[in-house]
């Protein structure tokens, strides 16, 4: 038996009849070829999202076992619609559930981490010439219940199962074309890119780029799987996400841009510098259970004290701000500030370390734009800037330009 070929229906691609129609088609196509497939499904369309709403009606409350029993049936719906469409077109097929595909994962409802996936079954039924349809986002737990993998998890079950299998691939299937050198929407000039590196579409999607569950990325990374990102309704060969080549590895680029505008900036004023001030600040918010990005601490000031300034989620704005204000009379700190017309416009790429020319030019193609910069990070692989939320999209377009990516070749 060949390699299988993973192939990924997210639930823009599935939400209704006519698409998963599509859909079984193009799963036809390719095993016409003479591959073994596995297909992998989201619920239709929102249907997680209503199956949420509907259990807040019940109960604002409504968590673990119960509502993962409810959010994972949204899969299932697709798994055996999709089982159906393929065999009415003669093609021999068999729907399997997370738990019955052997996709086991620990105890934390709602949110589980998969542990291992036993493919028996699968394999089972690829040897006896079926399409196996399996339901992503849902796995069995050590107690044997049904367990989800959070939100946006069947990108997770496919790219694992596909590492289960050994696949030659994991096609993602998708409502955009695949991974672009800036969102199309905001950029007009924006160009498809071929292929793109593991390490650089983890950069991505940390600085907001929504195209696939960034564990999903890290599992493929881990286990060499490549994937394909294409459109579900577009021909067009969409970007592969793989290993960088070696003739890649010492060139210095930027393939593409983010701006991601779901973050606020936080600052603690006026901290005494000592030691252990970042350290309670952090404790802080790791136990209210908030997520930062881009921590800055400001040199001190003649007058001993110094900044502390970080990026949240806005969802987490309000806790964060509790959280820290809790602690500005127990530090001697000045005050807690919260800005939230800011966005983070970040660029992507390799070699940065190496070329600090690229940093450079972000800064200044900025610069000449009058747009302030308020916090920097840079890494080997990006280089991050937040600014008012106002430039976002000019600067987007600026930097864009200004790096060629509109008409790079690579
Ligand atoms: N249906 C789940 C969600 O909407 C899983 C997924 O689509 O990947 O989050
Ligand atoms: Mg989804």
């Amino acid at each position: 038996m060949k390699p299988a070929i993973v192939m990924k229906f997210g639930g823009t691609s599935v939400a209704d009849p006519e698409k998963i129609q599509r859909a079984a088609e193009r799963a036809i196509a390719l095993k016409r070829g003479g591959r073994s497939i596995v297909v992998v499904v989201s619920a239709p369309g929102k249907m997680t999202d209503e199956l949420l709403q509907l259990a807040r009606q019940i109960t604002p409350s409504a968590q673990g076992r119960e509502l993962d029993a409810l959010v994972s049936t949204g899969e299932t719906i697709s798994i055996s619609l999709f089982a159906m469409a393929l065999a009415a077109r003669g093609c021999p097929a068999i729907s399997l559930t997370g738990p019955q595909a052997g996709v086991e994962a620990d105890d934390n409802h709602t949110r589980s981490t998969i542990t291992r996936i036993r493919p028996a079954r699968i394999l089972r039924e690829l040897k006896a010439g079926k399409v196996v349809v399996v339901a992503g986002f849902q796995a069995r737990n050590p107690k044997g219940e049904i367990t989800t993998l959070g939100r946006g998890g069947s990108d997770l079950s496919a790219v694992a199962v596909a590492a289960a299998l050994k696949a030659e691939r994991c096609e993602i299937y998708t409502d955009v074309k695949g991974v672009y050198t800036a969102d199309p929407r905001l950029v007009s000039q924006a160009r498809l890119i071929k292929r793109v590196s593991y390490e650089e579409m983890l950069e991505l999607s940390a600085a907001g780029a929504q195209v696939m569950l960034s564990r999903s990325i890290e599992v493929a990374k881990r286990y060499g799987v490549t994937i394909h990102v294409r459109s579900s309704f577009h021909p067009s060969s969409g970007t592969r996400i793989e290993s960088l080549s070696e003739e890649k590895m010492e060139e210095a680029h930027v393939s593409s841009l983010a701006l991601d505008k779901s973050e606020i900036r936080l600052s603690i004023v006026g901290v005494p510098d000592r030691p252990g001030v970042a350290a309670k600040v952090l404790a802080k918010l790791a136990d209210a259970g908030i997520p930062v990005d881009l921590i800055v601490q400001s040199a001190p000031t003649t007058a001993g004290v110094n900044d502390i300034s970080f990026m949240t989620p806005r969802a987490h704005a309000e806790d964060a701000k509790k959280a820290l204000a809790s602690l500005t009379l127990k530090l001697g700190a000045r005050g807690v500030d919260l800005q939230d017309r800011v966005v983070k416009v970040t660029a992507v790429g390799t070699g940065f370390r190496r070329h600090p020319r690229i940093a450079a030019a972000m800064f200044a193609t900025l610069a000449k734009a009058r747009i302030n910069i308020q916090m920097i990070s840079t890494s080997d692989l990006r280089v991050s800037c937040v600014i008012d939320r106002a430039h976002g999209e000019k600067a987007l377009r600026l930097l864009h330009a200004a790096f060629g990516l509109g008409k790079k070749r690579r």
